[in-house]
């Protein structure tokens, strides 16, 4: 048994409730690794939660969110393309609401699969997807072949202006066609405050703050494998590197498989918290990197890079940690893979 991710269950669920009633219109966003908890306990909890709609990542999502209860519709958020054969078989079912950005594409939909429920996205200063402001009376004379289901609006983590983007955007569409507003990125305080000023039903979607939200109802912790008692000097390890000093080398579960010492690019905008990502994955002097383990007290120094299943840290001095000992591992859970979810 590797990485363990507790779950204080009752407390996750009622953070999930709270932000649900708090949020009217919340689209609950499952996709990738299932923000560490998996795709399908997503699917599940979101059915639980008693929302309408929930959002997928890619075609290929919408079968594990259903795998694990999901019943209600499902907006795939990465946009339709001719080249994705799950996307167009999904254009046939009636639970599924796919995304459009380009005015072509939404013409090839129409065609291919007249009614097919669509959402249209509009270009932000994000310049990933979307139709621009310019298109939207060309989208206008093709919604007649679809099923139309309003507006996305996709804004940057850092927008400007977040609020002002998401009304002109949004306005400038609805001019056009009156319809549903679907919004990625907005905080809920200005959620609320678009969602006053449209004469549209808006819909907020909602991944990290949500399934990651309350922090303090888990944690991740890796299984002391071995122990092995290193003098000075001795080498160690896959490279063979000396130990500077005397200490014990811990074997713990966890490794590249698991997403361990993968760091993603920060986004931390201020010089702390790139600091704070640097010192979690930069070397010291001596080229020893500091590893996500927490080991009597402290965060240790790995010996040598995570192997797949497995990392080996250095614990000073005498030893204060035994095999079979539990210990708590940080992870980041959007990039990371438990073994298992033990809930309490
Ligand atoms: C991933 C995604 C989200 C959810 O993002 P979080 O930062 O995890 O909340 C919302 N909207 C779109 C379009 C996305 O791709």
């Amino acid at each position: 048994m590797s990485l363990t991710l507790h779950l204080d269950l009752q407390p996750w669920r009622e953070h999930l409730d709270a932000t649900r009633d708090a949020i009217p219109g919340l689209v609950p966003v499952a996709k990738g690794n299932g923000y560490g908890y998996g795709l399908q306990r997503l699917g599940a909890e979101a059915e639980r939660m008693g929302v309408p709609v929930l959002a997928v990542g890619t075609s290929q999502e919408v079968a594990a969110v259903r795998e694990g209860g999901w019943e209600g519709d499902v907006v795939v958020l990465t946009p339709w393309s001719r080249h994705d054969e799950v996307a167009t078989g999904l254009l046939a079912d009636d639970r599924v609401i796919t995304t459009v950005a380009r005015v072509d594409d939404l013409a090839e939909v129409g065609r291919l699969r007249p009614g097919a429920r669509v959402i249209v996205e509009l270009l932000t200063s994000m310049k990933r997807h979307g139709v621009s402001v310019d298109d939207v009376t060309r989208v206008r004379g093709l919604l007649e072949q679809v099923c139309f289901e309003g507006w996305t609006i996709h804004l940057p983590m850092k927008a400007a202006d977040p609020l002002g983007e998401a009304h002109a955007l949004a306005a400038a569409a609805i001019v056009e066609v009156e319809a549903p507003v679907w919004l990625s990125h907005l905080s809920p305080a200005d959620f609320a405050t678009l969602t006053s000023r449209l004469p549209v039903v808006t819909h907020l979607r909602m991944g990290t703050k949500l399934w990651l939200g309350a922090p303090k109802t888990r944690r991740v912790t890796a299984r002391v494998l071995d122990l092995h008692p290193v003098k000075r000097g001795e080498k160690v390890g896959y490279w063979q590197h000396r130990m500077r000093s005397e200490g014990w080398v811990v074997v713990v579960s966890g490794g590249t498989a698991n997403g361990v010492a993968l760091t993603a690019p920060t986004s931390g905008a201020t010089l702390k918290q790139r600091l704070v990502t640097a010192a979690s994955g930069a070397m010291d002097a001596t080229g020893f990197a500091l590893s996500p383990y927490t080991i009597a007290g402290k965060k240790r120094m790995f010996v040598e890079p995570p192997h797949m299943q497995s990392s080996l840290v250095f614990l000073p001095g005498a030893g204060s940690v035994a095999i079979g000992d539990e210990v708590p591992v940080e992870l980041r859970l959007t990039t990371a893979t438990v073994d298992r979810i033990i809930e309490h």
